[in-house]
């Protein structure tokens, strides 16, 4: 039995991939310190004989007793809500984090994979976008902290393959989303299905031209899985390229949770993407990869989940306090 360490085990992805690699005969160690994450994400395998649990902040030294095969390193901050409350957090996990993932791997001669973004692309000049774009990012702007954070994510990871010889791979994740979002988490599938949940009004930010490409969950991992198992050590696109604009997007959400609330435009966040969609072309050569299910379909399973939750969870505003995460 091969052993998987899987970091951000209990947010939306990393709790997916937990899943998975437990549905593939793996034995897996989730870790994660819950600063975004739900321990109800994981509730289903605390009693699974083939999965532990390690509440821990990977931007601390990590001690594993267990050999391990693979590593995959999702803990992060993951909404831009979430990474403008704890920007240095989001700063840390993604450079301190990364380097302590990058020393276990090394010592366990195991394959690390990691969690970059279409975000290295920042606000791109080039459309769709390949692998081989280098980005437009503001350094110093709000979302600066995750995108540089994911950049330097990427090249400390590129320079431990090169110098130490370490298997990497490098998945550059596209807008993706399913059952287990948290619905306060501010990203824009949660806020528009909880505001038609409470009967409030579809806040759309700027003017809604702005565009986002969203991939549903199985599909997501499905690429991941590939892309572990792969022999390719330079990053690869996962996402679905069916592009909308997100004033056409409030329209479908309407529609779908048959809401009698309408759309209302708020002031657009600062250096939020203008365009973004995958090119997934290396992913189909390389992985045979593409994804297979529709927004339409996505979206009913995605609303189920959320009006499966309680009135308690829905009416929760984001009140938590960060600063017991926050080591001086
Ligand atoms: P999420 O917030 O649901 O999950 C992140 C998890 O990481 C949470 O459980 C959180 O508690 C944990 N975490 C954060 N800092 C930690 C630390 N220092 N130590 C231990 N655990 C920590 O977000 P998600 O959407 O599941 O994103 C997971 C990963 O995928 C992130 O690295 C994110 O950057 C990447 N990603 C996600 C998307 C997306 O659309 N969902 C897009 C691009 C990239
Ligand atoms: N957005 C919106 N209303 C909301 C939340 C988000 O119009 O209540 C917009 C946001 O400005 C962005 C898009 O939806 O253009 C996607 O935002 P999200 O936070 O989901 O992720 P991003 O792709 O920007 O990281």
């Amino acid at each position: 039995m091969k052993n998987v360490l899987i970091t951000g085990a209990a947010g939306f992805l990393g709790s997916h991939l937990c899943d998975r690699f437990i549905k593939e005969g793996f034995y897996v160690i989730g870790m994660d310190n819950f600063i975004t994450g739900d321990i109800r994400n994981l509730e289903h395998l605390q009693s699974h004989p083939n999965f532990e649990f390690i509440e821990h902040d990977v931007t601390q030294h990590i001690t594993i007793e267990k050999p391990l095969d693979y590593i995959l390193h999702f803990a992060s901050p993951a909404s831009p809500i979430d990474y403008l409350k704890i920007p240095i957090q989001t700063l840390k996990v993604g450079s301190l984090g990364t380097h302590n993932l990058l020393g276990l791997a090394k010592v366990k001669k195991a394959r690390l994979l990691i969690a970059s973004t279409s975000e290295v692309y920042g606000d791109p000049l080039v459309h769709p976008q390949n692998e081989s774009y280098y980005g437009n990012v503001n350094t110093i702007g709000p979302r600066g902290v995750y995108d540089e954070a994911k950049r330097f994510q990427e090249s400390i990871t590129m320079a431990y393959h090169r110098f130490h010889g370490l298997e990497t791979r490098i998945v550059r994740i596209f807008n993706t989303y399913g059952p287990r979002m948290r619905l306060n988490d501010g990203r824009v599938i949660p806020a528009f299905m909880g505001q038609a949940l409470r009967g409030e009004d579809l806040t759309v930010f700027g003017d809604g031209s702005q565009t986002r490409s969203f991939c549903y969950i199985d599909d997501q991992v499905e690429g991941i899985y590939k892309l572990l198992l792969s022999d390719y050590v330079y990053p690869v696109n996962i996402g679905n390229p069916n592009e909308i604009s997100i004033s056409d997007f409030a329209e479908e959400i309407i529609k779908l949770t048959n809401t009698s609330q309408k759309a209302v435009y708020k002031d657009l966040p600062v250096d939020d993407p203008m365009q973004r969609q995958p090119d997934i072309s290396l992913a189909k050569k390389l992985l045979n990869w593409e994804p297979k299910v529709s927004r339409e379909e996505g979206m009913k399973k995605t609303y189920a989940y959320f009006k499966s939750l309680s009135k308690e969870d829905l009416f929760k505003r984001d009140h938590r306090d960060f600063s017991k995460h926050i080591k001086p």
